[in-house]
């Protein structure tokens, strides 16, 4: 049966008539992409003269986009989210500070968020970003081969130290460990990183997901390798498949450097990619485990019906369903009721550093067509189904 995702009572049951109102206005909002951008643009210097808009912020895309300052101020959210049969993923969503205090501090955090995941049957797995962990430059260096002095290779151990500690500790407490992908040009590295860690802790269950973004044209070779790889020294293969959210900016650098774009030449062409891997890591189930953080519909119905056809159970816990805190809850909640696994990522952090996510999420609903739009017409059709 394909899922339908037109269902917006189950959709957004968990919203209040106040709430619905409130995210179609933040909809219309940054759907404008002038507004959006100057929007963010004057947020930053706002929040830099340490004007009182942090309350603004936390009522409005805070709300929508984030579970709270804390993880503690999460749980209620997660609770809530479970009533229906969705999971959460607790993201701690601090960008952009880059010093060794700042690495210690986020495997901190994340180590703590794996531990009370442990606990709490709602929150299936963890997750981190690399650069949270290490230096952009290092994980660009080490992806280009470059041989390190010895300055950047203690800096690049410790680096390795980190990933070790959050791996093992997953490990540890049975929880899987999403690691997110990032910029073409560090990720070579970190993906390195991630396969020895697959090697090390994914023996006889799955423990680390490697990401592969699929708007990058190499990586359903990529997906094959690692396919290959697994099956060959016997241990199970993580993958977080998603398309990738760093396509401006890779576009721009490979124009600004005169080289090909590691990016597929049309949005076709990466839906293409994205189903085609999708099929290879599903016909590869006996040992490969997939997590698909996407909002696009007809992948969606295409995963599902490669389950069918495959004789898998809609509740097995192979194949994982994903969308962001705040947007898709018609994917994430029709899939649900169906009795399919899916998840939220439900980024948190104090306000004010959680700014470069929000901003990321305001840049993504302006330039990717049809999504603001989609949810604008959802929320309207709810708000004038409850009017009925
Ligand atoms: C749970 C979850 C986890 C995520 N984790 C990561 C992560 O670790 N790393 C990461 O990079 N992203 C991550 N993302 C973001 C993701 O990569 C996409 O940016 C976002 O989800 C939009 O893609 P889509 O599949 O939802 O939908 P769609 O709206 O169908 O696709 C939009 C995407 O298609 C691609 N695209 C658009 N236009 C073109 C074009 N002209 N040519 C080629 N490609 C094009 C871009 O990737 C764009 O983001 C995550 C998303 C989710 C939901």
């Amino acid at each position: 049966m394909v899922p339908n995702f037109e269902n917006t009572a189950k959709a957004f049951a968990l919203k209040s008539d106040l709430e619905l109102k409130k995210a179609y206005w933040l909809f219309s909002l940054i759907g404008q992409p002038g507004l959006a951008r100057w929007g963010s643009w004057l947020t930053k210097i706002m929040l830099e003269a340490h004007l009182p808009i942090e309350g603004l912020i936390k009522k409005t895309v805070f709300h929508q986009f984030c579970g709270g300052i804390s993880e503690q101020d999460c749980f209620p959210v997660i609770e809530n989210l479970q009533s229906k049969n969705v999971f959460s993923v607790l993201d701690y969503s601090v960008e952009g500070k880059a010093d060794e205090i700042a690495f210690d501090h986020a495997c901190d955090r994340i180590a703590s968020v794996l531990v009370s995941a442990s606990h709490h049957p709602a929150i299936p797995f963890g997750v981190f970003k690399p650069t949270g962990l290490g230096p952009i430059d290092l994980f660009e260096l080490k992806s280009q081969g470059s041989l390190l002095n010895p300055v950047q290779e203690q800096a690049w151990q410790r680096v390795v130290d980190r990933f070790d500690r959050l791996c093992g500790l997953a490990a540890e407490n049975s929880i899987p460990l999403l690691i997110d992908a990032e910029e073409s040009w560090m990720q070579d590295s970190a993906d390195q990183l991630v396969l020895e860690m697959m090697r090390k802790y994914n023996q006889g269950t799955t423990i680390v997901y490697q990401t592969i973004q699929a708007y990058r044209w190499d990586r359903k070779q990529y997906a094959e390798m690692l396919c290959e790889t697994g099956r060959q020294e016997g241990f199970k293969i993580g993958v977080k498949l998603v398309r990738g959210a760093y396509m401006e900016k890779e576009n721009q650098r490979a124009a600004a450097l005169g080289i090909k774009s590691p990016i597929c030449p049309t949005k076709e062409a990466t839906d293409q990619n994205f189903d085609e891997i999708a099929q290879i890591l599903m016909s590869n189930a006996e040992f490969c485990a997939v997590f698909l953080g996407t909002h696009n519909e007809e992948s969606t119905i295409k995963v599902t019906q490669l389950m069918e056809q495959q004789g898998m159970d809609k509740s097995d816990s192979r194949v994982w369903f994903a969308q962001l805190f705040g947007m898709s809850d018609h994917i994430s909640f029709n899939l649900s009721d169906l009795g399919y696994k899916v998840a939220k990522y439900l980024p948190f952090g104090p306000v004010r550093e959680v700014m470069p996510y929000l901003m990321r999420r305001a840049a993504e609903n302006t330039s990717v067509a049809g999504q603001t739009s989609r949810e604008l017409s959802l929320l309207a059709a709810e708000m004038r189904r409850r009017k009925l």
